[in-house]
């Protein structure tokens, strides 16, 4: 059998290569396929039969020790004394009949040499069609699998209509809250996700509503995922996901169809937790773009909300999806009884990394001298999967340095390696990041001082978009009306980050940071004027409706009034701003200590919320009455 011995190595090194390609993979199917058959003849020819008047002079020799015959294929296999076990049997070509000649067996026995009638001696031939069977599986195995990869989406062509479950399930995620650490908010606000899904009874018996859908809005990295899977390990329910470029198919109605497999698992399997990732890849707004692409985009996004709609009562399926971008977000999906929870996911601060930091340092080792709270500090703009990647390249240097445990040398490698790879500079840059403080708290404490304004939330040194830093302001969100005080309160607070940088770096230092604070400011200015009737031009209005009126999109057409109006709206204009400036200007100068120390603490915690806000600043000063103050938060 050396022949054959010698095909199954090299089939066995042909095997090898069919991971190198789809081309390869097909061409060695059609050699197999085409030189499988000749290749059984060919064992069989070239096995060194020897003629049957040998066999039986070797019998009478007594040099035989064992035949086996193989009656249905009229052989025997001879096995001669002093053979050792991995010699190969001979084989004989017995004559029609021979394989139950009695005379044969009967003349074997008195030689005393051991006969057995079976097909058994064929073994080795079985055994080497079956590993070939077997490397065929493989291969054609392989070949789907390749054929699966490389077409992409000509996956979903093969498993056209019925598609192939591309979600993934867990059955138990086994993530609890406890690994998700610095982004308390968000983490407060699902507690109740777990909550539904534990003990729906306690909502529907008072006749509350289980929210259908949870979106978390919030950059890469951030732990959105996670949170996700914390609810469900958290709930012990299933866990299903699916990201939403999967969705987005070449073939119109396979990402639907995929949308409608999705749910119905997840229906058989509810209570549980249908995690997307990415929705704005098929979220996106309906109607804004071209090409097929996109019908097949709409199509899988009406599924998508049929599916929600369908839900009835509780079903306890809760859907978490995940975006960086709720901006281009279809508004259907944020409709009440779909996604009309939002969380946000920010970056951590300098207390929420080191939290990241203690959560992720429990399984590694580190030397004492190590400081997690000195990582924190020097690690702003870090997401907490930059940190989890942080340790986890310091942990893999120092095991390639041979040392015991992790020390602050591998950690500053680290901690460089990941900013070479993160895109955007975080602050780190103590002047500018001292600017965007100063920045920041003009505005708060403008918002904080000035009686109309709504209150400060919260003010953050954690860039968001464009934003280097942001303040947030509590709205008042039953309010239909706006007086002229409040727009003049908002022109001010959105004055209050220039009029910092003004007054505390002076002219030549002012930044390009306040330019969509001007825009803004510009355009309340300006409809003041021209819609409101709230200048010294009295009541008239000068321009049609236009869209949203505060967001800054109101770009004019001049062509309703005559040039001398024109020039007189812009010395309006002018006049309102350079009051409110003036004010904030003032306020500035006015509060400069509690400034100083606002920054001082913004700079080093990076987060301030606005009761601690609210208490540093009436240490100093009094601060108005809000008339409209909601919670403080
Ligand atoms: P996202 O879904 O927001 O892009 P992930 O949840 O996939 O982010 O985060 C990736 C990894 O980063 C997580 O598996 C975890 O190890 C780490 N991570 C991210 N955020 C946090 C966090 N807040 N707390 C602990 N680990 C985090
Ligand atoms: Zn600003």
């Amino acid at each position: 059998m050396t022949s054959s011995l010698h095909q199954r190595s090299r089939w066995r090194r042909t095997v090898q290569t069919t991971v190198s390609g789809m081309v390869t993979a097909s061409w060695l199917m059609l050699q197999m396929l085409t030189a499988l058959p000749p290749a059984i003849a060919q064992s069989e020819a070239e096995d060194e039969l020897f003629s049957y008047g040998e066999f039986l002079k070797s019998v009478d020799a007594g040099q035989v020790e064992q035949v086996n015959l193989d009656p249905e294929r009229g052989i025997a296999e001879v096995i001669f004394k002093g053979d050792d076990e991995d010699t190969e049997p001979r084989q004989v070509q017995l004559f029609a009949g021979d394989g139950r000649n009695p005379d044969l067996i009967q003349r074997l026995r008195q030689e005393g040499v051991a006969v057995e009638v079976a097909s058994a001696g064929n073994g080795g031939a079985i055994a080497w069609v079956a590993t070939n069977t077997l490397l065929i599986f493989v291969l054609v195995f392989g070949l789907l699998l390749i054929l699966r990869r490389s077409a992409g989406s000509a996956g979903g062509a093969m498993s056209f209509g019925k598609s192939r479950a591309r979600f993934q399930m867990e059955a138990k995620t086994g993530v609890t809250f406890a690994e998700v650490a610095g982004i308390e908010e968000a983490k407060e606000e699902l507690q109740e996700v777990v909550t539904f899904l534990k003990k729906p009874e306690k909502f529907t018996a008072i006749g509350a509503k289980i929210p259908r859908g949870v979106l978390l809005i919030g950059p890469p990295g951030t732990g959105k995922t996670l949170l996700a899977k914390a609810i469900a390990g958290e709930a012990a329910v299933p866990f299903f996901s699916i990201s939403g470029s999967e969705f987005v198919e070449m073939f119109v109605g396979v990402g639907a169809s995929r949308v409608r497999d999705l749910f119905k698992k997840a229906k058989e399997n509810a209570p549980c937790i249908v995690f997307i990732d990415e929705i704005d890849a098929v979220g996106r707004q309906r109607g804004t773009g071209i090409g097929g692409g996109n019908d097949e985009r709409e199509q899988t996004l009406n599924q998508l909300l049929t599916e929600m709609d369908g839900f009835e009562g509780n079903s306890g399926i809760i859907i978490i999806a995940a975006t960086n971008r709720v901006d281009v977000l279809d508004q259907a999906l944020l409709r009440p009884g779909r996604f009309d929870r939002q969380i946000m996911v920010d970056p951590p601060d300098a207390k929420g990394r080191l939290e990241i930091l203690q959560v992720h340092a429990r399984n590694k080792k580190l030397d004492e001298a190590v400081s997690l709270d000195v990582i924190a500090r020097r690690t702003p703009g870090f997401t907490g999967a930059d940190l989890a990647n942080l340790l986890n390249e310091a942990a893999i240097l120092t095991a390639r340095r041979r040392k015991e445990a992790i020390t602050m040398a591998e950690v500053d490698a680290a901690v460089d390696r990941v900013i070479a790879g993160m895109e955007g500079i975080p602050l780190v840059d103590s002047k500018s990041k001292r600017l965007i403080a100063y920045h920041e708290v003009g505005h708060a404490i403008v918002g904080t001082l000035v009686k109309d304004h709504n209150p400060v939330q919260k003010v953050t040194l954690i860039p968001r978009g464009q934003a280097q830093g942001l303040t947030w302001f509590t709205p008042d969100d039953d309010q239909t009306l706006i007086s002229r005080s409040q727009i003049l309160a908002m022109i001010m607070g959105l004055l209050g980050g220039r009029a910092a940088e003004d007054v505390i770096f002076g002219q030549a230092e002012v930044t390009t940071g306040a330019s969509s604070d001007l825009q803004r400011v510009t355009s309340l200015a300006r409809q003041m004027v021209t819609r409101f009737g709230m200048s010294d031009l009295g009541p008239l209005s000068l321009e049609g409706a236009q869209e949203e009126v505060f967001l800054g999109r109101n770009w004019l057409n001049r062509s309703e009034y005559s040039e001398e109006i024109g020039s007189s709206i812009d010395a309006q204009v002018h006049a309102i701003v350079d009051r409110c400036y003036g004010q904030a200007k003032q306020i500035m100068l006015e509060n400069r200590l509690v400034i100083d120390r606002l920054v001082d603490l913004l700079v080093e915690k990076e987060t301030l919320d606005g009761d601690e806000f609210r208490q540093i600043v009436s240490e100093y000063t009094a601060i108005p009455q809000k008339t409209l103050v909601k919670t403080g938060s």
